[in-house]
Order: C-alpha cells, then sequence, then structure tokens
C-alpha cells in the first residue's frame, strides 16, 4: 500500500488572524495539522485551537440532511419551499419583510452570492451579519475617518513598531498568533515597549512594560486626553496635518475642552496619573506606534467614537501609513474583512460601495439587476427586533448562532418564533438557534469548503477542501445559488463553483473603480482556474499598481474622502450611565465578557476536542475577592449572576487580577453545553448608534451563591442525554450541569437541591435501559446482565460513588456529595480507565477513590493542552527553581508546542510564593 501523505493548504477557520494551516492524510487517515512555514500570518506557527482542528472533523453531531419541520427532506423540496415562500412574501408584504443573518464563518463566495441575492435581486439591504457584535464599530471609524473601510497596516507594524498600545484586547487568547509575534519581536528589541489598556489582567499582561487598568468604558477620555497631551507637548506632525488632514482644529478644541486635565482624567480612567503619563511620553517621543485594538473598544455603545479618538493620536502625529505605525482594528472572526469587500453588513454595498445613487447604480449595471436596494437595511439588533414585532416574515440564518451570541439572547427566541418562515444553514444539528428552523439546510464544513477567506491585515487566503462532505451537506453558495435561480434569476446566478463567484467578486471591485475605491482586485480579475486553485495569500489591493498586493496604505497621504485628505472625528468621551433603579435592585458590579484560551464562540467546533475541554471545562464568573466576600461567595463555588434580563449559575473564580466592581463571564457556553449560562441572555440591547454595534462590556449584575446541596462529577463513555427510547435529547433535571466531551466519551459536571441520588438512579436508568436495547445477533441482550454496579454510599454524610463495568470495562463512574465545593478527584487519571481494555481489581477498587493505586499525584487543571501538563507538576516545578517559561518547558515540556499556555506559565511563576511552597510541601506529604 502507498505511503503517501496527502497535503493541503488551507487557512483556520477561528481568529481573525488568519494561519495557514497543512491538513495531512495517510492513506485516507487524517493525520494531525501543522502550521504552514510560508504562509505570511504565521509562519509554521498554530496555537491550541488551530493545532487541534484535525479533532473537529468527526461526524458526530453533523446536520447531514435537509430538514423540513424536523423530517428530512430532499434538497429540492427544501430548496422549492425556500423559494416560494421568498416570492410569497415579497408578493404579499414587499422585500422589507425578508433578512439574512450571515456569519464572518461564511467564506468570501458564500457571503458574495448571499448579499447579491437580498440586496440586488430580492431589493431589501436586511442582510446582516454576525460581524456586527465583533467590528462594525472599526469599520464606522475608519469610514469616518479615511472615507472607506481600510486597514491601514499589516502583522509586521506590530513587530518592527517601538510603542505598542494594546487596547481592549486580551491578544495571548484572542489572537494567539499575533501576541506570539509581538513577544518574539519584544525579545529581539528589548527597546520595544508594551502598554496593555485593559481592566482585567489578562494573559496578554505577561509582555507588558505598562498595564493601564482604566475603569470599563473609558477609552475616549483616555484618547483624546493623549490628543491634548501631544499637542501641549509639542508633538504633532504639523505637516502631516497640514497636508493630509482636516477637521484638526475642532477635534483638538473639544479634546482640550474635555481632558486637558490630565489628573481629573486619570481620575476619570481610575489610573495613577503617573502612569497615564508615562504612556504619553512614551507616544509623544515614540518615533513609531501602533494601537491595536479589538472588542474591548468596539463591542461598546460609544464604539465609534473610541474608534475615533484613537485615529485622531494617529493622525495628529503622523503615526500612520509607516512601518510600524498605524491605528490597526485586529478582526475577531476568520472571515470579517472578506464580509466587508463584499458588503455583508446591512449598511454597506459589494466591494466597498455605498447607497449612494452612483454607486447602486453601478452594481445594478454589473448585475444586470432588477434595482439595488436603496437604503441601508436593518442592522442585527433592529433585525431581530423587526422579527419580534412580526415585520419580518422570512429569515435566512447561515453558520451562526444568535440565541447565544445576541444581547438580549431570548428576545431573539420570541423573535425567531415570530417569523413565518426560519432557514438555518449550518453544519451542525443541535445547535440553540436551529432549534428554532422551520427548514434546516445541511451545510459543509472546514475541510469541505472551497474558497477565500481575508484576515485581519487584508490578506486574502485560500479555504481548501480536503474531505468530502458528508450526506447531503453542500455550501452555502450553492443553497443560495439554487435559490436565486428558482426565484428566475438563472443568469445572473450561473455558478457552478466557487471560482466562479470570486472571479466575479474580483471584476466587481475592478469595475469602473480606476482608483477611487480602495478594494480593488483587477489584479486576480482574470486568473485562470488553476490559478486561483494555486492562489498564495496576498493582501488586497492588487492592481496594476500593486501586482503583488500592499503591504500599508496611506503611505502616499492619500486617503478616499472626497477631498483626499483624512478626517479629524470630534467626539465627546462620556462613561457608560448605570441606571439608578439597577443599583436600588442591588446590580452593582459590571459584568464584562470575552473569550477564553481554547474555546471559540458558541463551541460547535471547538467543543468536538477533548483537549480543548481540559484548559477550562466549565463556565465561571472572575471576581475579585473582596467583592466575593462582600456577597459570601467562596472560590469555585456556584453562583447566580443576575441582570435586570435573566440570570445565569456559573462557578465563581476569585481572582485580583479582576478589578473590585467588575466580573468577567465568557461567551462560549450555550444549551448544548451548560444549562444556564448563555452570558447573552443577561445582556440589554444597547448599542452604538452609528455603527449598530452591541454593547457587551457593560451590564449590571449582583452575584449571589447559588443554593446547591450537592455537587457532582461524572464521566460516561456514552452521552448519556441521549440515552432514551427515542434518542431525542434528555438533558439532566437537576440545577446545574455542564458538558464536554473527553478522550473516550463524556463528562458532566453536576450540582442540585435535595439528594443527587435521584440523578444517579435517573442514569442507571438510562444506561440500564440502553444494555436492554443492545441485542446480540441471536436477539439476546449483548451484555447478558453483565453490567455491574460497584457502589459506595454514604447516606449519612450524603456521599454517592457509583461506577458501571461491563466486560471489565468501565462504562460509567459518578461520584456526587453533599459539598459545596466542586470535588477533589484526579480527573486525568479516571478519564483514561475508559480506555482500559480489562480492569483489575486494584483498578476497580481505586475507581470509587478518585485516584489510582498507589496514589500518582493528580495533575491539576491542564495548563498546557499540548502535552497535558496540569498545574500540580508546573508547581512542582517553579518549587524546585524553574524560575521561567522555558526553564519549565525543559523540565516539563510545557509551552514548547503551540506556545500559547506562556503567559499563564510566567503568570504562575510571577505569582507563585514561599507561602505557596510550604503549602504545596505539606499537601505533598500528606499524600
Ligand atoms: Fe487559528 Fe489560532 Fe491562528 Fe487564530 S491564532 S487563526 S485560532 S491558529
Amino acid at each position: 500500500m502507498s505511503q503517501e501523505i496527502q497535503q493541503t493548504q488551507t487557512t483556520c477557520p477561528y481568529c481573525g488572524v488568519g494561519c495557514g494551516v497543512d491538513a495531512r492524510q495517510l492513506n485516507g487517515q487524517l493525520l494531525p495539522v501543522s502550521g504552514t512555514q510560508t504562509h505570511p500570518a504565521n509562519f509554521g506557527r498554530l496555537c491550541v485551537k488551530g493545532s487541534n482542528l484535525h479533532d473537529t472533523l468527526d461526524h458526530d453531531g453533523r446536520l447531514l440532511t435537509p430538514t423540513m419541520a424536523g423530517k428530512p427532506t430532499s434538497w429540492n423540496q427544501a430548496l422549492n419551499l425556500i423559494a416560494d415562500k421568498i416570492q410569497q412574501v415579497l408578493n404579499s408584504h414587499g422585500p422589507e419583510a425578508i433578512g439574512f443573518y450571515g456569519s464572518g464563518q461564511l467564506l468570501t463566495e458564500d457571503y458574495y452570492v448571499a448579499n447579491k441575492l437580498m440586496k440586488g435581486f430580492i431589493g431589501s439591504a436586511n442582510m446582516d451579519t454576525n460581524s456586527r457584535l465583533c467590528m462594525a464599530s472599526a469599520v464606522a471609524g475608519y469610514k469616518r475617518a479615511f472615507g472607506s473601510d481600510t486597514v491601514p497596516g499589516c502583522y509586521e507594524d506590530l513587530e518592527q513598531t517601538d510603542l505598542l498600545l494594546l487596547v481592549g484586547s486580551n491578544t495571548a487568547w484572542a489572537h494567539p498568533i499575533i501576541f506570539q509575534r509581538i513577544s518574539q519581536a519584544k525579545k529581539n528589541n528589548p527597546a520595544m515597549k508594551v502598554v496593555v489598556i485593559d481592566p482585567r489582567r489578562t494573559a496578554t499582561c505577561d509582555i507588558a512594560d505598562l498595564h493601564l487598568a482604566l475603569k470599563p468604558g473609558s477609552d475616549g477620555f483616555l484618547f483624546n486626553a493623549l490628543l491634548a497631551y501631544l499637542a501641549n507637548h509639542n508633538a504633532l506632525d504639523q505637516a502631516f496635518i497640514e497636508q493630509h488632514t482636516e477637521g484638526f482644529d475642532a477635534a483638538l478644541t473639544e479634546a482640550q475642552q474635555q481632558c486637558s486635565d490630565l489628573e481629573a482624567v486619570a481620575q476619570q480612567c481610575d489610573l495613577p496619573l503617573a502612569d497615564l503619563e508615562t504612556c504619553f511620553e512614551w507616544f509623544a517621543n515614540s518615533p513609531t506606534a501602533v494601537t491595536a485594538y479589538s472588542m474591548g473598544i468596539n463591542q461598546s455603545a460609544t464604539g465609534t467614537d473610541k474608534a475615533n479618538a484613537i485615529i485622531n493620536v494617529h493622525l495628529a502625529s503622523g503615526k500612520i501609513g509607516k512601518p510600524g505605525s498605524c491605528p490597526f482594528s485586529i478582526t475577531g472572526q476568520p472571515n470579517a474583512m472578506g464580509g466587508r469587500e463584499v458588503g455583508g453588513l446591512a449598511n454597506q454595498l459589494a466591494a466597498h460601495m455605498d447607497f449612494a445613487a452612483a454607486d447602486r447604480e453601478r452594481i445594478k449595471r454589473f448585475w444586470q439587476s432588477p434595482g439595488v436596494a436603496e437604503k441601508p437595511g436593518l442592522k442585527a439588533i433592529d433585525l431581530f427586533k423587526a422579527a419580534e414585532k412580526g415585520d419580518i416574515k422570512f429569515l435566512w440564518i447561515m453558520s451562526t448562532n444568535p440565541v447565544v451570541s445576541m444581547p438580549d439572547a431570548d428576545l431573539i427566541k420570541r423573535a425567531l418564533k415570530k417569523v413565518e418562515l426560519v432557514v438555518v444553514s449550518d453544519c451542525m444539528a443541535d445547535t440553540d438557534t436551529a432549534a428554532f428552523a422551520h427548514v434546516l439546510l445541511p451545510a459543509a464544513s472546514w475541510g469541505e469548503k472551497n474558497g477565500t477567506v481575508t484576515n485581519s491585515e487584508r490578506r486574502i487566503s485560500r479555504q481548501r477542501g480536503f474531505l468530502p462532505s458528508p450526506g447531503d451537506a453542500k455550501p452555502d453558495w450553492w443553497m443560495l445559488t439554487q435559490v436565486a435561480q428558482r426565484l428566475g434569476f438563472e443568469q445572473q446566478f450561473n455558478y457552478q463553483k466557487p471560482y466562479d463567484v470570486f472571479i466575479e467578486h474580483a471584476r466587481l471591485s475592478a469595475f469602473e473603480n480606476n482608483g477611487s475605491r480602495d478594494f480593488d482586485l483587477s489584479g486576480l480579475a482574470e486568473m485562470t482556474e488553476a490559478e486561483f486553485e494555486a492562489l498564495a495569500p496576498i493582501q488586497w489591493p492588487i492592481n496594476h499598481q500593486y501586482p503583488q498586493g500592499r503591504a500599508r496604505f496611506y503611505d502616499d497621504g492619500h486617503f478616499y474622502t472626497p477631498t483626499g485628505k483624512a478626517r479629524f472625528v470630534s467626539n465627546t468621551p462620556a462613561l457608560p450611565q448605570k441606571a439608578s433603579d439597577n443599583a436600588l435592585s442591588g446590580l452593582t458590579l459590571n459584568m464584562n465578557t470575552g473569550r477564553i484560551r481554547d474555546h471559540w464562540h458558541t463551541m460547535t467546533r471547538t467543543g468536538k476536542a477533548s483537549v480543548l475541554a481540559q484548559h477550562i471545562s466549565e463556565p465561571f464568573v472572575d471576581i475579585h475577592p473582596t467583592d466575593a466576600a462582600n456577597a459570601g461567595i467562596k472560590d469555585k463555588q456556584l453562583v447566580v449572576v443576575r441582570s435586570e434580563l435573566n440570570e445565569i449559575l456559573v462557578r465563581a473564580q476569585l481572582t485580583d487580577a479582576q478589578k473590585s466592581g467588575e466580573v468577567f463571564v465568557p461567551m462560549h457556553w450555550t444549551a448544548r453545553y451548560s444549562k444556564q449560562a448563555r452570558m447573552g441572555s443577561l445582556i440589554n440591547s444597547d448599542h452604538d448608534p452609528v455603527s449598530g454595534q452591541p454593547e457587551l462590556k457593560i451590564t449590571d449584575v449582583s452575584l449571589s451563591p447559588a443554593r446547591v446541596d450537592w455537587q457532582g462529577f461524572i464521566l460516561s463513555k456514552a452521552d448519556l442525554f441521549l440515552l432514551n427510547d427515542d434518542s431525542q435529547r434528555q438533558d439532566f433535571e437537576c440545577e446545574y450541569w455542564t458538558t464536554g466531551k473527553t478522550q473516550s466519551g463524556y463528562f458532566y459536571n453536576v450540582a442540585g437541591t435535595g439528594t443527587g441520588i435521584t440523578l444517579l438512579n435517573e442514569i442507571k436508568q438510562r444506561l440500564t435501559a440502553q444494555a436492554a436495547d443492545q441485542h446480540s445477533p441471536d436477539n439476546q441482550p449483548s451484555h447478558n446482565g453483565q453490567y455491574q454496579w460497584i457502589c459506595l454510599d454514604d447516606n449519612n454524610q450524603g456521599h454517592h460513588r457509583w461506577a458501571c463495568v461491563c466486560n471489565h470495562q468501565l462504562l460509567a463512574l459518578m461520584f456526587i456529595h453533599a459539598t459545596h465545593q466542586p470535588l477533589t478527584l484526579n480527573r486525568g487519571w479516571l478519564i483514561e480507565q475508559f480506555n482500559n481494555p480489562e480492569l483489575d481489581r486494584d483498578t476497580r477498587l481505586a475507581l470509587l477513590t478518585g485516584k489510582p493505586p498507589g496514589q500518582k499525584e493528580d495533575p491539576g487543571a491542564i495548563v498546557c493542552s499540548c502535552f497535558q501538563v496540569g498545574e500540580r507538576a508546573i508547581q512542582k516545578a517553579i518549587a524546585a527553581g524553574a524560575d521561567s517559561a522555558a526553564a519549565l518547558g525543559e523540565k516539563l515540556l510545557c509551552g514548547t508546542n503551540c506556545g500559547s499556555c506562556i503567559p499563564e506559565l510566567t503568570a504562575m511563576i510571577k505569582s507563585y510564593t514561599p507561602a505557596q511552597a510550604d503549602e504545596l510541601a505539606t499537601e505533598l506529604s500528606e499524600s
């Protein structure tokens, strides 16, 4: 048999860094992926999410066939129904009653066809995208300042700069490869300074020379004050301001009126004056500077003003268009930028055109469409509010999960119930949003799809398929094309393959452009299909002037405004208002939200990789110890986080990395993975008036200990939620559960009131029913009564430990204790036992003690996912003298593969105290 490895060069589907990935197969078997050495985004590196992509490619949970009203159907029937409904709504209610909601997960080709169908042929601009939640304010800020949505710089600027301000960005976890590039650059050039501006002390602070833990929402004061400071300290680039900008005097006057008193600004931002002055002094005196910003700026009710406050200081100091100098918005999603190129937002048209008559007429001629939408459509929040009012009759949701990710997430549920026909195209069958679909369309997934994506630095990369799609799954561009053809637009939607779509997209960008628009792919518009297949990553624009792409814009001082000059945008900073009745009702803490290191968005993909569940396996709330003490909350206790809209149940993590008065909750847990942890259900729909981007960082909440009488941990080979008569999902009845994958099954953290024995009996019943259902060929139960239950019950204490064994193999393991704390068990060893082909007597006995015979040490929470190194081993190594991440790597290998855990390793070293060493020594001697 041939031993040839087949390799496909593709692009990671997670964050906006856009890393190149080499997917490999040997004789049809998937091998671990690796980073593409030549890809200019990552040069061979991958973070822990990217490194585990091959583990997410199974067909578990995939949507395999179109369904209508929950019943499988053919593509033809589903597509006919969709086209008929669109036509009927058009006839009865007009185009404004139709909505599309897309995603930064779509490929550019999918996005292009969706946008064309909606805005050019259905005739409404009600096509918005979850990128509205991600970077709409950055887009609006760029357009106000530059006249176009242009990211001015490139990743090399982050390495070449003398001063990097990272604002509202936990780069170490959210954009890990960018973080690694910056870390390396700082090692190469120790004079390079990094300032982290973020209310939380995150892993990113590992490389910070200065951390400004400002008050949430006060960024506008800081950057306006910086503008005033530059003027007062003779640090303006007068020549650049005069030749290439307009509106400077008004912006400076506004900034000086509001923010020239540094002491007052320091107070408003809750920062030490000296730190603020240090940061300003560095900026003023630094030959180059980059301000990189992401969700902490964008996800704000004043996000656009904040973006312009940042851009203003770069224009004022001329720190733009030069190597190592620019205001740089880092996008969250893998193809947020591609969506912007094709007009995926409701207030854009394709190829960076707007709703001006000339643009609409140009697009209409190019598309040969009956007409192009006359006005911007409904942005995400307004789209779903219109649906709740009954104004949207048809809604197609593509590759996204708004029931989890949108603010006021329960409004989304109500809205979807009002829409006459909800279509959801997704690769997964059981997302929270899919539950509301009348029609489900199986979408091709990463590894199967073909097309392009554009990363944060405008670099277009090919995403290439290397696996066949399972079942009837199809790419989104194909579904949309089929619907368009059924609506009578065969000629204009005659695409056979992604290449056809991309070429049309490139030609539209070039159509009557002549340098008037920044987005120009004319250099790719005549590519052959073979050239498209081989396309190497390249930054737009690609045209006769920049045939190999352009790293930086504005090096020529030309902007895309009518005058060709950049615009300063005056803005008046304001702190988020706290409703006084919220304070009265005890909602006195502010909830911030964001990502964790090893999960992506709503976990539909990362939830499949068991390795990624080991770093953090439960939804949590980070809380300062003082606030926790005030609320009577102990570390690791389950707590209720309550807002004016809803409440969730998550685990408390006490940390002084969190400012007092602030808490942090991750965004990832859905109803698929946790009983009650959708943070979106807590957040109201406040949003930026310019960009429409929701405020996801400021929500008044209160915390209180959850009322639970017992806690438990359960492992099972089979998914216990699916063990019932009709294989319909049936969650546990208890007050709290979270679940995830292990290497050989599923884990469940559980808690509840009363006695946990009820849950144990329910699970036992499910397992027994399953055993009865499994028949051998002679129609006898295959286990033949060999299910063995090993039980240890202490009814007085409320402690129960049960194991279910069959044919000497472990099927389930359950620990329930009457306690408010999670159980101390060697979870790694217990999980390993599910792969043990024959449990011996000692191991069986040890199972219920929760640790191996001979008391092998519990590794604790996994910090390094690549080499499965737990916090206990790391603490021991630190106690033994390892004083750097490199030293820990030498000893334990941790941090030596993808490097995603290095900031945590460093933080553990920094926070390690002799008292901890003593504690550890005592514990070890006792064990
Ligand atoms: Fe993927 Fe990680 Fe690269 Fe982001 S940084 S694109 S998640 S490998």
